[in-house]
């Protein structure tokens, strides 16, 4: 079996380059490193089953051979990366999606999209089920991702009606775990980065926004299932960990857990910050038979000395 990831350098795609593998695939891993990191995938160079290569998916995309699966994954994911390249971002989600779609038709492979809870906006109701149809502002500053990820759904939802591609859709909600580029402004990184450095951990708002954070390797099983599971093309599935936590109690659990004296620094909230984020999972309970197995602090025991490792190394 032979999979194209795109993104493959990234937090995710890594660790998936890393799964299929282990499960005996022959892997093509994709990425322009825009915020990927080769580090990430170094150690895979050496497999005699993975091949790498450094491409733009916004250019025409093609690979020789045949391929069974493509998980289409590039894209910046993190508000301070997509923010900074606002029109990369819907560039890639929207003709980076027509590309990676296209192939997927042409080799009559299975195509997962990684979509995102940010298709919900700020919610007004919790939790968040794959019918409830989000309210995002197309014109706010967290639009060119929520409206292009909205528009990478409604294309491979095309693809799938028109050309019967086996189109599956993941709703991924907020992950964290190793590989995660401690510099790019998401919570988790952010704050153990702080606390490792004993600076001061900035909490956006008064901290009661919440979030459900759900750890890579329960993530990495919910997408392989996706992947693998017949009869469910045109599926939208929910991904992540239904246990939901204030900003502020995650500021002091990371705070308490990596032993830090940093103190705790309110800044101003911003724009758009959903306040509330916590998936319904009971579809990838019922189609997957999947839920996620970490607990929070499970998995930031077995992250934070990948951090310490790392920041205390660079800085
Ligand atoms: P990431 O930024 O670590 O990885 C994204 C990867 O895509 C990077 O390696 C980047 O270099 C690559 N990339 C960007 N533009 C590209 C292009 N034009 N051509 C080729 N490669 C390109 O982010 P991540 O957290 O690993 O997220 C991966 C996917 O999962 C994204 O589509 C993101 O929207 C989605 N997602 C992630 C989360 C999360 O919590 N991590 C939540 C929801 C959705
Ligand atoms: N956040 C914070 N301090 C930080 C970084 C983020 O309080 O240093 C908050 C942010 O305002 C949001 C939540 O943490 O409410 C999650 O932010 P992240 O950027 O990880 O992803 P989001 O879920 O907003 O896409």
């Amino acid at each position: 079996m032979r999979v194209l990831i795109t993104g493959a350098a990234g937090f995710i795609g890594s660790h998936l380059v890393e799964k299929y593998l282990k499960e005996g695939w022959e892997v093509i891993g994709l990425d322009n490193f825009l915020t990927g990191k080769v580090d990430n995938i170094e150690e895979f160079f050496a497999h005699p089953n993975f091949t790498f290569i450094k491409y733009d998916v916004t250019n025409f995309l093609y690979v020789k051979g045949s391929l069974d699966l493509i998980l289409h994954f590039a894209c910046p994911a993190s508000p301070l990366h997509y923010m900074k390249h606002k029109i990369h971002t819907m560039k890639v989600d929207s003709i980076g999606t027509l590309h990676a779609l296209g192939l997927a038709k042409e080799k009559k492979a299975r195509f997962v999209l990684a979509s995102s809870s940010e298709v919900y906006g700020d919610p007004e109701i919790t939790p968040q089920h794959e019918g409830y149809r989000g309210n995002v502002s197309p014109v706010g500053p967290r639009s060119v991702y929520d409206e292009a990820k909205r528009f990478s759904e409604a294309l491979s939802m095309a693809y799938y009606r028109e050309h019967g591609v086996d189109v599956r859709i993941a709703r991924i909600f907020n992950t964290y775990g190793t590989k995660m580029a401690f510099d790019d402004g998401r919570v988790i990184p952010n704050f153990l980065k702080q606390a490792i450095l004993g600076e001061p951990i900035t909490v956006f708002g008064d901290g009661s926004q919440t979030r459900s954070f759900c750890y890579i390797k329960d993530m990495v099983e919910a997408i392989y299932k996706l992947s693998i599971k017949e009869g469910i093309a045109g599926e939208v599935v929910n991904l992540g960990n239904p246990d939901e936590l204030t900003i502020l109690k995650l500021a002091e659990i990371i705070k308490d857990l990596t032993g830090s004296s940093s103190v705790i620094k309110f800044l101003p909230l911003p724009e758009d910050d959903p306040k509330r984020r916590r998936p319904d999972i009971s579809k990838a309970k019922r189609l997957l038979n999947w839920e996620p197995k970490y607990n929070l602090k499970e998995g930031l025991e077995e992250v934070i000395p990948w951090f310490k490792k790392r920041i205390l190394k660079k800085e």
